[in-house]
């Protein structure tokens, strides 16, 4: 029998280079696809599932064009490349039969609806997928800061930040094979150690909150599922 599910209510932070597969910009279609299953995976268990975008894939991609641009500007470029990735995810977990809302954070009405708060945890409760997109609405701000507080107003449990590497290490896995997991650390350690989870800003809206992040791997299958199922998976911060 499958382990019973830990959290009722979660968001799911998708940078937007996870969604660019191994290329060096825009959107991987095939990568999107088993993003879109693994949460399809959970939300067919029972899971409330939200998803805040990055928009780095996309972005980064123009960081020539931005260069020397004024940084507000370009922030506000970088939001709307978040609304493009949030298409493309809610594409494709619409073609795996789940029903979904775009809500942004800027108003774009012919193509996503306006954020707004009460609307979103309704269409949670019933089912539907939500996909926050265009950040916090703000410059000088990431969308991590955007999955941090979307997460501790829509009262989730957690914040689950899906990456390439499956968690927090002590060094770049990739470079140094000593390199070791760390399976839990406090908001603190992550911020006077400065490692790379997410911005400050950030934590600190988690660690005022409450609210609990596990990073984990997005490229192992089963893994989110796994992480809801209370098992032992991937970095946990907590207080
Ligand atoms: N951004 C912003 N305000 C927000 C969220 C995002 O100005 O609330 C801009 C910012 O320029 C950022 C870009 O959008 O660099 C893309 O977001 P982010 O870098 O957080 O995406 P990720 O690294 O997760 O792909």
């Amino acid at each position: 029998m499958e382990a019973p599910l830990r959290y009722q209510r979660v968001l799911l932070k998708l940078s937007g280079e996870a969604l660019m597969g191994d290329g060096q910009y825009g959107v991987d279609r095939a990568v999107v696809q088993r993003m879109a299953a693994e949460i399809k995976e959970v939300a067919d268990a029972g899971v409330q599932v939200a998803v805040v975008i990055g928009g780095g894939n996309i972005f980064r991609g123009m960081a020539k064009a931005a260069e020397g641009m004024d940084r507000a500007t370009a922030d506000y470029m970088g939001m709307l490349a978040t609304v493009m990735n949030g298409l493309a995810v809610q594409d494709a977990l619409e073609h795996l039969g789940l029903p979904t809302r775009v809500q942004s954070a800027l108003h774009i009405e012919q193509v996503a609806e306006p954020y707004i708060r009460r609307r979103a945890i309704r269409h949670l409760e019933k089912g539907r997928v939500v996909i926050f997109a265009a950040g916090t609405g703000n410059p000088f701000f990431t969308t991590d800061t955007a999955a941090s507080l979307r997460a501790v107003e829509i009262n989730a449990e957690l914040v689950l930040k899906g990456t390439k590497v499956d968690g927090i290490y002590t060094d770049d896995p990739v470079s140094n094979p000593d390199a070791m997991r760390y399976r839990e650390l406090s908001f603190d350690q992550v911020l006077e150690q400065g490692l790379q989870v997410m911005d400050a800003t950030a934590i600190t809206l988690c660690r005022d909150n409450d609210m609990p992040i596990v990073v984990f791997s997005m490229n192992k299958a089963g893994a989110l599922l796994r992480v809801l199922q209370g098992e032992e998976e991937g970095t946990t911060v907590r207080s």
